[in-house]
């Protein structure tokens, strides 16, 4: 159970950990290899116990950034208060590498805690549609299905039925799909840019920023503005939440 710094939720858990998509900019590979060292990607791992390493304490990434289900992380937040928590902040659960067996754990775990709100966020969001076509996608009104998208041309997951909200971040161009003759906006869009020290890191145009913002107005979308936008947005900073995730 890990307290967290991103600011649009308040808890993170990791049941499942690793992720094989190998984005240029991930954060979370570069934790995972300064506590488990640099590995190839190739396998996934189940593990029923944590690894401890000599000293007795558990270790956190035992197969460094290699899909890794911790089975004894699942129940974690089963007598925890009411929060909105980021499942696997440390992965991608819907990659297509990981199981449906390990996705339906997971939900199984969300289930037995329903005073939480999750939320979950893949690169991959066509595994969403599979789950929900083959009736394994939950559609409980505390899980929120999120899409990471970064370019305009990125598919997102939309489906009336379901809380559903994109995180564009790292915004990395001008993003104008939020096609309003479409209507096919999601619940809530979470903003942000490129951090860390890449030389060539992108840094958004304000005006990006506010097309978005504008789009989402028009449809009443609430928008959240992640802090790596401050300096480029400046005040009054917007940080919105849909109704059913309020704090
Ligand atoms: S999808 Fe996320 S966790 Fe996976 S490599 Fe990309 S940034 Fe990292």
């Amino acid at each position: 159970m890990d307290k967290t710094k991103i600011d649009w939720c308040d808890s993170t858990w990791n049941p499942v950990t690793g992720c094989m998509h190998g984005c240029e900019y991930c954060y979370a590979r570069g934790i995972a290899e300064r506590f488990g060292g640099k590995q190839k990607y190739a396998n996934v791992f189940d593990l029923e116990e944590p690894i401890r390493g000599d000293d007795g304490i558990a270790k956190a990434y035992p197969h460094s950034f290699s899909p890794t289900f911790h089975r004894y992380r699942l129940n974690e937040y089963i007598n925890k208060q009411g929060r909105n928590i980021f499942v696997c902040s440390m992965a991608d659960l819907f990659g297509d590498w990981v199981p449906d067996s390990w996705v339906e754990e997971v939900f199984k775990a969300c289930e037995k805690a329903p005073q939480h709100n999750y939320l979950f966020l893949t690169k991959n969001p066509a595994r969403y549609i599979s789950l929900a076509r083959a009736e394994k996608l939950p559609k409980w009104k505390n899980m929120w299905y999120g899409s990471t998208i970064t370019n305009q041309d990125m598919p997102a997951f939309f489906a009336k039925e379901f809380n559903t909200f994109w995180s564009i971040e790292p915004i990395l161009e001008p993003f104008d799909r939020m096609d309003r003759e479409k209507k096919e906006l999601p619940d809530w869009i979470i903003v942000g840019s490129e951090t860390g020290r890449k030389k060539e890191k992108v840094i958004p145009k304000r005006e990006w920023i506010e097309n978005i913002l504008e789009d989402c107005r028009f449809r009443n979308v609430p928008v959240f503005m992640k802090s790596s936008l401050a300096d480029i947005w400046g005040e009054p900073f917007i940080q919105e939440f849909p109704k059913g995730l309020k704090r």
